[in-house]
């Protein structure tokens, strides 16, 4: 068991929400629900998906130092509550932070002992077709996910461990083995 603080990156679609929230559901870990200005996706439930905030609200709480790290992604704000994170630590659990490329290098910065991760898709082609088949986002909305994308996959290499995502189970459990988890 190794307690600590990871982090989870990846593009858009590439299947990061899923796996991390199986390895919570698994293993006793701490999964970050983080603040967002992105209105909420049919099902998502404030509180447990994002919080869902107001973009004054989000600024405020950038101002009063409570976002360990926060980056705008496709035109919303998103950003990690600190509090919970720390006392997760403080406890001596496990966190698991599912971010995007701005974010995961900010925390790179600011606590470099921390295990960073990215997702890969399958294949360029595969990607194209799970942020499709999500049918959450407009064409035009796709177009820049798509290209933000296509900058976080060109990062990958700064990370400690890269993780193609073809199977759900393996990934999950690859990530649990890399967190130390079983
Ligand atoms: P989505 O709108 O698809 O839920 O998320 C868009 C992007 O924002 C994803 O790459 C996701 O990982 C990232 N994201 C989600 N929460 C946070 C966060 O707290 N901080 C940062 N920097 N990115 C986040």
């Amino acid at each position: 068991m190794r307690p600590g603080l990871t982090v989870l990156a990846g593009p858009s679609g590439v299947g990061k929400g899923t796996v991390a929230a199986l390895v919570a559901e698994r293993y006793p870990v701490f999964l970050s629900v983080s603040a967002t200005t992105r209105p909420p996706r049919p099902g998502e439930a404030d509180g447990v998906n994002y919080l869902f905030m107001t973009r004054t609200q989000f600024e405020a709480a950038v101002r009063c130092g409570d976002m360990l790290e926060w980056a705008e992604y496709a035109g919303n704000l998103y950003g990690t509550p600190r509090a919970p994170v720390q006392d997760a630590l403080a406890q001596g659990r496990s966190a698991l932070l599912e971010i995007d490329l701005a974010g995961a290098r900010q925390v790179r910065a600011a606590l470099p002992e921390a295990l960073q991760v990215f997702l890969m898709p399958p294949s360029w082609a595969e990607l194209e077709r799970r942020l499709a088949e999500r049918g959450t986002e407009t064409e035009r909305q796709r177009a820049t996910r798509l290209a933000a994308a296509r900058a976080e996959v060109a990062a990958a290499g700064e990370f400690d461990v890269v993780l193609v995502n073809r199977d759900l189970e393996t990934t999950v459990s690859e990530l649990a083995t890399v967190m130390g988890l079983d």
